[in-house]
């Protein structure tokens, strides 16, 4: 049974602040930083690369991580690669792929910049981007993606759930898409990994990127790349512990998937990120779904209530809610959450420019949910938001 208050006794901080900015980066359960802990006071060692016992410990804890992840996904380890968060993940994609002149890439208009920019920027190698509308509620239409698919199309890189409208995409139907098209399938989880179940192996996608440090608990700094078919990808970057054999003038890469873990890893980040996931296993990511939508679907319903008070996304949405309160400036209804309720929420684009400038607007709040938000919290964000609407109405 899902006792969120419970939980919650794994996250201190929560006694102190009421936290709803989750989806920008998660609170940590004090296992993971246990985990961390003991790696810096009992075995703390370099990765793959000596025979003594402290780098051997270490190495078995990192690749204990690796196997958490694959298994949390259900893919083979071997496709695993720790970065440092998704938007390394997506660009390691971009900047790995031999392109063509010509090839065609499809995103879409709801896409945090990271999933974004790097597609934008193969305009400059002659790579064509086609940017995939969404409807008001930021909801991309599978069919919308078919469309624009031509013979020329390489990659279809889409967001599961967009960080401002809190819409989830129907990635089976995109996945399905791709696969009839032989286009290989870029999936960003940034807003669901450990929020949603995400059965990767299943879904068939070529490349999901993950950030760490989000729903799968981890410290900042981790991210992951998942590449169903590591061997097609070129590593972006060269040098220590990506390489077999080397001469002055040639080398051999190493196997997959060190060849694209470069220098020395966060290794205590990556072990925190290993203990994360078994933590989010533990708690269920079915209830957490459950949890985390119920609170933001009702947050939601009680915002737009309020006279003034404008709700973005969907009536089904997931873990977060974008809102505006007119005359408001979205800085400043953060900054008197903040100043008189201590409520933490999230303001400004949400490096998301062209999702808002769908809805021509410049700006918003954002509340998040995570395991370990609870009921409480979105009264007092509703009760808070209420009084600034009607003090500046
Ligand atoms: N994509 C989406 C949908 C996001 O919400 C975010 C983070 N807000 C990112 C990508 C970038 O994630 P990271 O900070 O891990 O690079």
């Amino acid at each position: 049974m899902f006792d969120v208050y419970k939980v919650r006794e794994d996250f201190p901080v929560l006694k102190e602040v009421t936290y709803l900015d989750s989806a920008a980066t998660s609170q940590k359960p004090l296992p993971v930083v246990a985990a961390m802990d003991e790696y810096f006071t009992k075995y703390c060692g370099s990765y793959g690369r000596g025979a003594h016992r402290l780098s051997r410990v270490t190495t078995e804890r990192y690749e204990d991580a690796r196997e958490a992840v694959a298994g949390f996904f259900n893919v083979p380890s071997r496709g695993i690669v720790f970065t440092r968060n998704t938007t390394e993940s997506i660009n390691m994609v971009a900047l790995g792929t031999e392109w063509r002149k010509g090839d065609h890439v499809i995103t879409t208009v709801v896409e945090h910049h990271s999933n974004l920019l790097p597609w934008i920027r193969l305009r400059e190698k002659g790579v064509e981007v086609t940017v995939v509308d969404s409807d008001d509620r930021g909801v991309v239409s599978p069919d919308a993606v078919e469309k624009v698919v031509t013979d020329k199309t390489r990659l279809i890189a889409i967001n599961h759930v967009s960080n401002f409208f809190g819409a989830a995409q129907d990635i089976r139907a995109v996945a399905k898409i791709a696969k009839k098209h032989n286009v290989r399938y870029l999936v960003d989880v940034a807003q669901s990994a450990g929020e949603m179940p995400l059965d990767l192996g299943a879904l068939g996608c070529d490349f999901a990127c993950i950030p760490g440090h989000k729903g799968l608990l981890g410290p900042q700094g981790t991210g992951i790349l998942y590449m169903k078919e590591p061997e097609q990808l070129r590593p972006v970057f060269v040098g220590g512990g990506t390489v077999h054999t080397v001469t002055t003038g040639s080398f051999t890469f190493d196997d997959i998937p060190s060849r694209f873990e470069y220098g020395t890893p966060n290794i205590p980040g990556v072990i925190g990120l290993g203990r994360g996931v078994e933590y989010v296993k533990a708690l269920g990511v079915r209830d957490i779904e459950a949890h985390v939508n119920a609170l933001a679907r009702d947050c939601a319903r009680r915002l737009a209530e309020i006279p003034h008070v404008e709700v973005y996304g969907p009536e089904e949405r997931t873990s977060l809610v974008s809102f505006n309160v007119e005359n408001v400036n979205p800085h400043d209804v953060a900054m008197i959450l903040d100043e008189t309720k201590k409520i933490c929420v999230r303001s400004g684009q949400h490096c998301a420019q062209t999702a808002l400038a769908r809805l021509h607007i410049t700006g918003s709040a954002r509340a998040s949910f995570a395991c370990y938000s609870a009921k409480e919290e979105v009264d007092a964000l509703v009760n808070a938001v209420a009084q600034i609407a009607k003090s500046f109405s």
